[in-house]
């Protein structure tokens, strides 16, 4: 069986690049859990270093992925400093890590997001130090009007679903075709829900995550 390891950049005292209402180690957070979940609808075994909003170095998270000996690693960050588009680092010494690095870039590409390219790096730890085929990417960019392709938790669940397909393809694991969509009416209440009690993001993510959400977005959403 495939396992995969998913770094989650920044976190609790931590919070990345913040712009435009962002905070990237929410966004960050909710593009791997989307990942992780879609890995495991197929049958991969995930490592994460964090689901929730916590203190997370990357020599821990470094430690971590190597103490699991995964099959493949992705560290999930996104970017600032004024650009557009996406892009991957790897350390340029391991073929597969280039590889990986490519059919992830191709699914980005395929929900509409841009590529800068594929770059090594000689200074990323988590390309130097992990162990296994190890990539680094950085989404877009929240600081630029590149906001807009994921300002939302469902744009950012995108990409981490982009993500896992490119760690499927790579693993050589057909990707089966996504389930029914939830239908409108549960968009609906959980956009709802989300309005009336000013919930962040990040927070509604960790509700998407109980197994009786839908229910709970329903009997909140009628509440008066
Ligand atoms: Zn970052």
């Amino acid at each position: 069986m495939s396992k995969v390891f998913i770094g989650v950049g920044h976190g609790g005292k931590d919070p990345g690049a913040c712009a435009n209402g962002l905070r990237e180690s929410y966004v960050n957070l909710i593009m791997a859990l989307a990942m992780k979940a879609e890995l495991e609808r197929h049958g991969v075994t995930v490592g994460i270093s964090r689901t929730r909003d916590e203190d997370d170095r990357l020599a821990e998270e470094i430690r971590k992925c190597n103490a699991f000996r995964p099959d493949l690693a992705v560290e999930v960050h996104n970017n600032a400093g004024g650009g557009d588009g996406f892009e991957c680092f790897i350390s340029g010494k391991n073929e597969t890590a280039r590889r990986l690095a490519g059919q992830i870039e191709a699914e980005v590409k395929g929900i509409g997001q841009n590529s800068r390219g594929i770059k090594v790096s000689t200074s990323l730890g988590w390309v130097r130090q992990v162990n296994a085929p190890a990539v680094l990417c950085e989404g877009f960019f929240l600081d630029s009007a590149d906001y807009r392709i994921a300002d939302t938790a469902e744009k950012q669940r995108k990409f981490g679903q982009a993500y896992a397909r490119g760690v499927l393809q790579q693993l050589g694991i057909a990707v089966k075709p996504q389930g029914r969509p939830e239908p409108p009416a549960a968009l609906a209440d959980r956009r709802s829900v989300q309005e009336r009690f000013g919930f962040d993001d990040a927070t509604m993510c960790y509700l998407d995550g109980y197994r009786f959400a839908g229910a709970l977005y329903r009997r909140l959403a009628e509440t008066k």
